[in-house]
This record gives structure tokens, sequence and C-alpha cells, in this order.
């Protein structure tokens, strides 16, 4: 028979478990507990094979900003596959899709960022910039100019590149990581603070990266990476201190800033990105889910003019099949313009982020949680046994966590968790009703986890 919406659940999950192997998941598990069989989604709301409507406020992985159910990305991939559905801009070519995108990026991001080097993925994007900054570094003969710092728990994507600057232990400890790249520590005053205010300790995780410069030698290292909010590694939002505090290293020690605006661009942090949010100007920003809302693959590195001339200079070696693809081309331009023209960004910013704030916030009153911030439409809280100490829960990291979340999988509500924190980042269009239903599903889930 046919596979299809129509099969029974038990049917699909089983050939799912034996055939589909999922990302970052114990395969096995999925032998004895399916996998949720997602068939169709609208707006803010997913429905399974079941029946149900789930409330997704993780907006997919952190992407759908625009919604689901959008029929103009639709009607836009099918004219575009029809007239032109692939050819590369390698080369001789290029064509009116990547030039249109281009062109708009350069006027969205801010500054002199105003040139894109194109990807499938936020991983190709960020492993672009480590071949990228060194082969800048280079051509400005400085060849050695090569380390690139990053952070402990930051993410910056699963390819072998962009995992090892990424500073997730479990993923280091699979098969190692690429040579070059330093990690310092992050900005998660409520994990690591000690008797620290947030501001010094703010000041004191930026300062990290002038001594590793010092250590490492100011001629070795070529470039910071990192994302002005943490997304995947928590939603960690840095002291007020953290980000002048980068900005006045990189800037005394002619270090490359990139941002890795992977989540939080096209909207997330209430601004088109994040580095506006945190007041800084990159070298170079990564891009992927947003841009198109995740209705089409596509990522890339929006390069300043000084870089891009260096780099233009010479012959750059780097390319990927799909970059600067058509048909994603022309959805992601398409998802810009509805952002822009309705207003998405401004009414999420103005009408539902206050609200939402006030009532995530409010979610601190729980006696299971420690803290509870968001910028935006990212927001996250920590878990704990004890409030007053900040203390992590005993058992295996991860495990409250864990439980809440599956908690509130059950009550129809997609939130995600870090080890012991719980994670949102709502589609920009979620409504104010949306924000309640979000508030009284995690107050059930987090009373049943409790
Ligand atoms: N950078 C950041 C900040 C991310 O959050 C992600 C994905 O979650 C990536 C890079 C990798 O992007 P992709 O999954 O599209 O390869």
């Amino acid at each position: 028979a046919q596979i299809s919406n129509h099969m029974a659940t038990a049917e699909l999950q089983a050939l799912d478990a034996d055939h589909h192997m999922h990302p970052f998941s114990t395969q096995a598990g999925f032998k004895t507990k399916g996998a949720r069989v997602i068939t169709r989604a609208s707006g803010t709301r997913l429905w399974d094979s079941e029946g149900n409507e789930i409330l997704d406020a993780m907006a997919g992985l952190w992407c759908v900003n625009i919604g689901y159910g959008r029929d103009e990305l639709a009607e836009v991939a099918y004219r575009q596959m029809k007239e032109l559905p692939y050819y590369n801009t390698f080369f001789q070519t290029t064509h009116v899709p990547v030039i249109a995108l281009s062109a708009r990026l350069a006027e969205l991001a801010p500054g002199d960022l105003n040139h894109v080097f194109y990807a499938g993925s936020g991983s190709e994007a960020n492993d672009t910039n480590i071949r990228m900054v060194r082969f800048y570094w280079a051509q400005k003969g400085k060849p050695d100019k090569n380390i690139i710092i990053s952070r402990k728990n930051g993410y910056h994507g699963s390819t072998l590149g962009a995992m090892s600057l990424g500073g997730m232990s479990g993923m280091h400890a699979q098969g190692g990581v690429v040579q070059n790249v330093h990690h310092i520590d992050q900005p998660n005053w409520w994990a690591e603070g000690g008797d620290m205010t947030p501001e010094e300790f703010g000041l004191e995780r930026a300062q990290q990266l002038e001594k590793a410069i010092l250590e490492l030698g100011e001629d070795r290292v070529a470039a910071f990476i990192a994302e002005p909010i943490q997304g995947a590694g928590g939603v960690i939002v840095p002291p007020e201190t953290y980000w002048p505090e980068i900005k006045r290293i990189c800037d005394k020690y002619e270090i490359l800033l990139i941002a890795d605006e992977v989540i939080c661009g096209f909207g997330r942090t209430g601004q088109w990105f994040g580095s506006q949010t945190v007041g800084i100007q990159p070298h170079i920003m990564t891009i992927a889910k947003g841009l198109s809302s995740g209705y089409a693959p596509i990522g890339g590195s929006i390069v300043c003019d000084e870089v891009a001339e260096v780099v233009g200079s010479g012959e750059f070696n780097h390319g990927y099949t799909y970059a600067g693809h058509p048909v994603s081309a022309a959805v992601a331009l398409e998802n810009l313009r509805i952002l822009d023209e309705e207003k998405i960004i401004e009414t999420a910013r103005e009408q539902i982020a206050p609200y939402l704030k006030q009532q995530f916030e409010a979610l601190v009153d729980h006696p299971m949680v420690g803290e509870a911030k968001i910028v935006g439409h990212m927001g996250s809280i920590a878990l704990t046994p004890n409030k007053e100490t900040r203390a992590k829960f005993a058992a295996e990291a991860g495990t409250v966590g864990y439980i809440c979340r599956e908690r509130c999988f059950a009550n129809n509500l997609i939130m995600r968790h870090v080890g012991d924190r719980m994670i949102i980042s709502p589609p920009l269009v979620f409504t104010r009703d949306d924000v309640d239903l979000l508030i009284s599903r995690a107050r059930k889930s987090l009373d049943e986890a409790y």
C-alpha cells in the first residue's frame, strides 16, 4: 500500500523507526515509543496523525518566523521551479532570484554588510566562515592568523567545522574537532555567576576573550564567533556589560567578529538582526532559518565591504551545489517581503513581546523556576530545586528538563529543554491568545513534573 497520511499511526511509526534515522536522538527509543507523526500546520499550530492540535512555541527548529501555511511562499516556489528550477551561480553565471535576494539582504543588514556568500544551511555557512576568515588573513599576508575563538555551550551547527566552532562537549566527544579552534566560557550568569553581580560577571566573561587572545598571540587569532543571544545552549541572555566589552576587545586586537544570526536573525530578538539588539557591528553574519522561515533550505554569510574585497582579490576555492538555489532564493525573498510589508517584526516587538515577556517572566513564581528571561521572541526558564542557591537538580543532567518537555508534549505544547532549562522561540505571528495558551499549558506541565 502507498504510504500516506491515511495509514494507521502505529504503522507509520513502525516504518519510521525501521528506516528513518533521527538526528540528535537515540534511535532505539523510537522502537518502543514511536515518533509523533506531524501531518499539517497552519499559523502557530501543528496537527498530528491522531488529529491533535499542538501549539508550536518553538517555530519548528527556531525557524518558522512567519508562521505556517503561507500560500504566497508555495506559489513563488512553484513558479520558480517551473521557470528555472536549478542553475547554480558558480563560474560565469548568475540568476535573478539570487541577485534580488542579495541586494535585499545588503539593504537590510546593518552597516557595510553588503555581500552574501550562500550555503544550504547554517552549518554550511559557518564552515564557509572558518575557511573565509582564514583565507582573508592569508590574503593579507598573515596565514598564521588562523585560530577562531568561540564559546563553550554555543551552537553553530553539526558539520565537522561548525560543530568544532560550537562548544557542545557531547558533540566534541563523538569524533573530535578540527584544529585551531579555542573555546572560552559562556556568559551564563544564573548557572556560573557565583557571587558576582550580573554586570561584574558579564565583564569577566568578556575579558576571557582578551586573556585568550593574549595567551594565544594576537597574530594567531583570526576571529571570534558568537550568537548575539545563545539559542540552542539554552537561550542564555548575556548581562548588559558583555557585548560592549567584546566589541572593545575585537577592535583593539584586530579580530574579525562573526555574529551567528542563524536563530537571532530575521526578527527573533525584536530587530531584523540580533546584532542590532545587542549593539554590535560584526564583519560577518551567519544567516539561515528565518531567512526563508524554514520553507526552503538556505543559509549564507553576509560579509562586510573590506572582507569581501580582500577575499574577492583571490580565488576562494569554496562553494556548494545548492548555494544560492533559485527556488530557495525566491522563497526567501518572498518571506522577507511579507515580514516587511505586513510589519510582522514591528508588530511582534511592539504588540506581543511586552505581553509575552510579562507572562513568561512571571513563571518565575513557580516553585521549580529560578530564572525566567526573554528577549523579543526567544526565552528560557531555569529549573532548580533551590532558588536561593541556584542549585542544580541532583539527578543526571537534563532529567527534570526532559520530564517537563514530555509533559508539555503530552499537553499539546512544543517547548524544548536543554539540560535544566526549558526554552521557547515561537513564530513571530504568535497572538495574545497563543501567549495565554502557552503559559497555561506550560504551568500545567511544570505542575505535573514538580
Ligand atoms: N548556528 C546556530 C546559532 C544555530 O542555532 C544553528 C541550528 O540550530 C546552526 C548554526 C546550524 O544551522 P543548520 O541546522 O541550518 O545547519
